[in-house]
């Protein structure tokens, strides 16, 4: 038994489904109950190579009875389109609940709302939930926030690397203080850090090397070690790419969640396997959906599968 990591395949674009099962805590034979969180959505309606979200959440998170389990915690590292598409469907779904929605402290708007058939639709959703319609706890949390009662030992150990203050600070202000015309909302984008006995998954988020990896790697050397599982940031593109913290982590799977094209393109595999040449780098867009599962035992090994 163990926590287990969706990687949906969704093209170029990121959905991660963790599933912390129902357990009983080995140290004072507490329950824990199962949870199940959300990081981004990018849902395709009716396409052929691309996982139609909604279906594929419904049939493997379904109760007993029939009924579709809650989601526990919806994370949105950031709301540019490729992490919020689906949403309205996602939210409009009969039978789906959302208890907790992670937002970020921003100003950002979107310039337009070109590509995805569905952006306007799913950016208005995303601006709602948490209100009236879709009631749920908001949570806009730091890595600074006090307490921290997402990884305490009761909790399910997720430590925030991103966003930190500064970095919501110079994703909406320049170096000489004066506002950016455009909120760099990627640059504050959410990267998480679970916990599982000691072996981590990281969801390294949509941030840069520089200045959001830097900052990372500065501030949180010790969350970074033992990470076992890396969903690489920016989708495995070069612009996330930060060598020190790579090999810090030093992962034994690094998912690629993007298109082939945009892989093809401006995918960093190469720079991946020269600093971790051990590590198996797995795509979405090669092999489809990924499960990873990383056992409580940690004398267990660490196994994926696939589904497409
Ligand atoms: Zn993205």
């Amino acid at each position: 038994m163990g926590v287990t990591a969706h990687f949906l395949n969704v093209g170029s674009g990121d959905c991660t489904i963790i599933h912390f099962p129902e357990r009983v805590r080995k140290k004072d034979n507490s329950e824990k109950p199962e949870r199940i969180m959300m990081v981004d959505i990018q849902h395709h309606e009716d396409h052929p190579d691309y996982q139609n979200v909604i279906n594929y959440y419904k049939a493997n998170f379904k109760r007993s009875d029939g009924s579709f389990k809650s989601i526990f915690r919806f994370v949105c590292s950031h709301p540019h389109q490729d992490h919020i598409c689906g949403l309205k469907q996602l939210l409009d779904e009969e039978g789906i609940k959302i208890w907790n929605f992670w937002d970020l402290d921003h100003s950002f708007e979107p310039e337009d709302f070109e590509g995805h058939p569905t952006h306007e639709d799913d950016w208005k959703a995303y601006k709602k939930l948490g209100c009236d319609d879709h009631p749920c706890t908001t949570i806009r949390t730091t890595r600074e926030s006090e307490p921290k009662q997402f990884w305490n030992d009761d909790e399910d150990r997720i430590t925030i690397l991103s966003p930190s203050k500064a970095l919501i600070k110079s994703a909406h202000y320049k170096d000489n203080g004066e506002k950016r015309e455009k909120v760099e909302i990627d640059e504050m984008s959410y990267a998480l850090s679970i916990n599982v006995n000691g072996r981590k998954i990281i969801l390294a988020g949509d941030g840069r090397a520089a200045p959001v990896w830097d900052d990372i790697y500065t501030n949180c050397k010790k969350d970074l070690e033992n990470c076992v599982v890396l969903k690489a940031g920016h989708h495995g593109q070069e612009a996330s790419f930060h060598e020190e913290a790579v090999k810090l982590m030093n992962p034994k799977f690094i998912i690629f969640s993007n298109s082939k094209d945009e892989d093809k393109n401006n995918g960093a595999s190469k720079l991946y396997k020269k600093a971790v040449p051990k590590a198996e780098i797995l795509k979405t867009c090669d092999i489809g959906t990924i499960i990873v599962d990383v056992p409580f035992d940690d004398k267990e090994s660490i196994t994926y599968s696939i589904r497409k």
